[in-house]
């Protein structure tokens, strides 16, 4: 994988220099992490920035067969035409998904610890390991003229937390297939309001809860919509779906862990 273990001062300096230009306000961010030279799952010494050798081949390895349309783990004999039998008829909003690897183990920790914006440049090497991981199922889907796009979090959770995982995964999935990012998509419900509604107004308020912005270009695009974590699919679905209203050809979900969750 090319670009993918540069020396640590080039890819400050690049993604920096790259994001200054696309979204400064996480361009400022970016440029003021600071990267530790250990492994952040096992702590072992690195001598350069993320995992070490044992923990990433684990992480690479984690992933194994998959439903090619939500990504959940199937046996070896599963019959994964039009789905598995999780996802077979249910319209999802999106047409593929993939997840590094299931939400236990490592992955479930690296993706508590994404929460924090100290630990942000986690999430720029996560998504670089997913492509790294997915590249043969993202190539099968011609995704060279694609963008990138981040699950937007609220503006006041934006704000309380200081950051959102998905840019910084996105950062590095753009980077490593050399795609823009394109925070096109607003989150226009807060969490708390969806929690505290019933099932029925919950699907209601999910349906509206995303808009993405009419920009250039983006009719008729590939996206790839960024999140950390996939359940039940509803919050991708509803992302993806005010991409497609807003032109988008197609939409395939890229995110660290696939959580047991029924679509
Ligand atoms: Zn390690
Ligand atoms: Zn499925």
């Amino acid at each position: 994988m090319r670009n993918l273990r540069k020396p640590i001062e080039e890819v400050l300096v690049s993604t920096g220099r790259r994001l200054r230009d696309s979204w400064g306000w996480a361009g400022r961010a970016v440029d003021s992490l600071l990267f530790p030279s250990y492994c952040p799952i096992c702590e072992a010494e690195t001598g350069g920035p993320a995992f070490c050798d044992g923990c990433r081949r684990e992480l690479l390895g984690a992933s194994g067969r998959t439903c090619a349309r939500c990504a959940m783990p199937v046996g070896p004999y599963a019959d994964r035409t039009g789905g598995c039998s999780e996802c077979r008829g249910v319209a999802l909003g999106f047409d593929r998904a993939v997840a590094l690897g299931p939400y236990q183990g490592p992955i479930r920790s690296l993706c508590l610890s994404l929460k924090h914006e100290r630990n942000a440049w986690i999430g720029r090497w996560l998504g670089e390991l997913i492509v790294e991981g997915q590249l043969d199922q993202l190539r099968a889907e011609r995704i060279p003229q694609a963008w990138v796009v981040p699950v937007p979090l609220h503006w006041r959770r934006r704000l309380s937390r200081g950051y959102n995982q998905a840019e910084a995964l996105a950062v590095g999935v753009g980077r490593a297939l050399e795609l823009p990012v394109k925070p096109v998509l607003r989150r226009v419900v807060a969490t708390p309001k969806l929690a505290l509604a019933g099932r029925t107004e919950r699907a209601k308020l999910m349906r509206q809860a995303f808009r993405a912005r009419e920009v250039p270009g983006l009719k008729g695009r590939t996206v790839l919509l960024i999140d950390d974590i996939l359940t039940t699919g509803a919050t991708c679905g509803a992302a993806a779906r005010a991409l497609k209203r807003a032109g988008a050809s197609k939409v395939l979900v890229v995110v660290v862990a696939r959580a047991e969750g029924k679509p």
